[in-house]
């Protein structure tokens, strides 16, 4: 008989990010005992390390932006494959989440009338990111675990116990979602640093467990982002969108070796930094496709003076949405215009005095000297694209964040739909407020809808530690860094920023040889420690999750015959109107093996379709959704 810890709660929250984080808050503000789970120590997740901002259409800076010019963008910058419904509650309740931050002590820049400053960042037609400094993700985090601290505080104010109502389960890790017939009744876990498993009961689970980027070798991302709410929603029963979408940020450090996949924030170009080539030419003005011609300048003085006049000048194009300068960048490189170490340069040192520099960019200053003793205000930097952010994830409803399991939210990065094809810098932070409130109210709303709540039968329980356990039992099976290692190079390497069906199909068929080692990957029994901190045991696990993300990625990328956003298609290099009139949905088959459907979108709601001019919208849709 396996030991477990057990534990019931109302909700149950996977990830403490600031979706996580934002979601748990929701709960518990509306009375419900929550429990937050987070792998990573408290204060670690990838919402820690958002640099830019979060994008809001607050007006500070500019007082013509609105939510109407923000749902424009954050439409465009997706090529109008949103949930329009997702675009549009973000950008009308994004100013307000970003108030509510403030109001909880969250201590924001600001304007010279002390207005919380904004800050122009790539796609985003004003200045329009919240920010921090460059460290707004750690204030968020920040924020959000203070307001927990005071809700903590006041509970036990009442009942005499700091978690009688909220309790954050760090360095906890859950590897299964729990089922009572076809609802969720809680999740399955363990803790990392005593291997123990634990059995939360709990009739509403949120997964708020970010990205997939470590089924890439180039990655911005950081240990734990393994895809890990995607996989068990799948295993669940749940659907996922968008998958072939994957954002690859335009500037990750090349070299050195020690910072390379590491972000240089968009914020770098957004203050006045450059892309040259070898031939110290600002290649950008080559790359503006016909879609934005009229909103980017053609010339570099122009560019230039739009720093300090937005308003008579149009924006350089080194801030075109990330897709696009990832695909130059690439095309750069290609063509034997590449930096020594292969990227391109990025400089600021030229174009900012130092001590700017260090005022507005401090993380990026002492980030890279420090770790790799390149000085930003001396030099440029060698940067090329670097897998940063999936925009695919599971299929939730806009408004109440619910799944298609009953019992099952999402928020945040692991939850797909909102940023469409490819996100908007900026436009995640706000997301994780929106979504994350969203998805805690659409829980306890789902509790309160109850007749009579699940129980977690025994047998989901044992079959979550046999399928947990079953890597000791396997010592002599293979090591899961060497199968982990191969499945990033195949990701990297045929499912990357630019696609062809002949790679993909290559890639399918090396995920189906990955599969059979990953079900044979083993671990040793870790001595008097047992399974405490156990990395090998933790990877064998991760590597479920990864794979099971990478087929649906591999398979959707495959299926969709055109180019758009975060998926370039050498074969098929145009972005089709037709395409865009449909999701790519993946769920697993009884033999867990990956299927994919196609869904047509919801039309876009006629007051939302009139925001835009005829002559744009002919640029995405189809002749018959144009209105007359
Ligand atoms: P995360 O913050 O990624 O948190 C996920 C949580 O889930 C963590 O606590 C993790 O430990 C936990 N978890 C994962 N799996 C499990 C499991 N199995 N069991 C238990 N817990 C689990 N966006 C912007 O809008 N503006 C920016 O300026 C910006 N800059 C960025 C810079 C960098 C370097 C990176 C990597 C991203 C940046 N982004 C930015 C993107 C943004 O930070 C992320 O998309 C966002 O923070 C994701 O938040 P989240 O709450 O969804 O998940």
């Amino acid at each position: 008989m396996t030991e477990f810890e057990r534990h019931s709660y109302d909700v149950v929250v996977i990830g403490a990010g600031g979706a996580g984080m934002r979601a748990a808050i929701e709960a518990r503000l509306r009375g419900k005992k929550v429990a937050v789970i987070s792998k990573s120590l408290l204060g670690k997740a990838h919402t820690v390390m958002a640099e830019g901002g979060a994008a809001a259409a607050m007006g500070n800076v500019n007082s013509n932006d609105d939510w109407q010019v923000h749902f424009r963008d954050t439409m465009r910058g997706g090529k109008f494959l949103n949930n329009w419904r997702m675009a549009e509650l973000h950008a009308k309740e994004a100013p307000e989440r970003v108030w509510e931050l403030e109001a909880w002590g969250a201590l924001f820049d600001r304007t010279k009338d002390g207005k919380i400053s904004q800050r122009n960042f790539g796609g985003h037609t004003y200045p329009r990111l919240a920010h921090v400094g460059d460290r707004t993700g750690l204030e968020l985090i920040r924020t959000t675990q203070q307001k927990i601290v005071a809700l903590q505080q006041e509970d036990h104010a009442e009942f005499g116990d700091y978690d009688a109502r909220i309790k954050v389960w760090a360095e906890t890790t859950v590897t299964r979602l729990l089922k009572d017939g076809d609802r969720i009744c809680g999740a399955f876990a363990y803790v990392r640093e005593t291997g123990k498993f634990v059995v939360f009961e709990a009739p509403a689970v949120i997964l708020a467990t970010g990205g997939i980027g470590k089924a890439f070798k180039v990655t911005s991302n950081s240990w734990e982002y393994t895809g890990d709410g995607h996989a068990l929603a799948l295993l669940a029963g749940a659907s996922l969108i968008n998958m072939e979408f994957i954002q690859f940020h335009p500037t990750g450090m090349v070299w050195p070796p020690s910072v390379k996949g590491i972000l240089v924030t968009e914020s770098v170009r957004g203050d006045g930094g450059v892309l040259t080539n070898s031939e110290g030419k600002r290649f950008m003005f080559d790359y503006v496709p016909d879609v934005f011609k009229d909103q980017y300048a053609t010339t570099e003085e122009e560019g230039d003076r739009w720093y300090t006049d937005p308003d008579n000048n149009r924006r350089p194009p080194e801030l075109l949405p990330r897709d696009e300068v990832a695909r130059a960048i690439n095309s750069e490189v290609k063509a034997g215009r590449g930096s020594p170490q292969g990227g391109v340069f990025l400089d600021v040192s030229s174009r900012l005095p130092a001590d700017v520099i260090t005022r507005k960019l401090p993380s990026m200053y002492h980030q890279f000297k420090e770790l790799a003793d390149v000085d930003i205000t001396k030099e440029p930097m060698q940067v090329g694209p670097t897998c940063h952010y999936v925009m695919g994830g599971v299929e939730v409803d806009p408004d109440t964040g619910a799944a298609l399991v009953p019992g099952l939210f999402g928020a945040g990065e692991c939850t797909g739909g909102m940023h469409g094809s490819n996100r908007l810098g900026g436009n995640s932070l706000s997301d994780l407020l929106v979504f994350g409130r969203r998805a805690g109210a659409g829980a306890v709303d789902y509790l309160e809808s109850l007749e009579a709540p699940p129980s977690v039968p025994e047998a989901e329980v044992e079959a979550a530690a046999a399928e947990a356990l079953a890597p000791f039992a396997r010592p002599e099976g293979e090591n899961p860094y060497t199968v982990h290692g191969e499945l990033q190079q195949t990701m990297n390497e045929l499912v990357g920023i630019i696609r062809t069906e002949s790679e993909l199909e290559t890639a399918l068929e090396a995920l189906v040889k990955l599969r059979e080692r990953v079900e044979n990957v083993g671990v040793l029994e870790a001595g008097p420690g047992g399974r405490g901190y156990h990395p090998g045991w933790h990877l064998a696990l991760d590597l479920r999750n990864m794979l099971i993300v990478s087929e649906c990625v591999a398979k959707a990328a495959l299926t969709r015959q055109e180019s758009r956003g975060g998926h370039t298609r050498e074969d098929h290099p145009a972005m089709s109107p037709e395409w865009r009139k449909v999701n790519l949905v993946c769920r697993l088959d009884a033999d867990g093996g990956v299927e994919l459907r196609r869904q047509p979108l919801d039309p876009m709601r006629p007051d939302l379709l009139a925001l835009f001019e005829n002559s744009e919208l002919k640029k995405y849709l189809t002749e018959e959704e144009i209105p007359s």
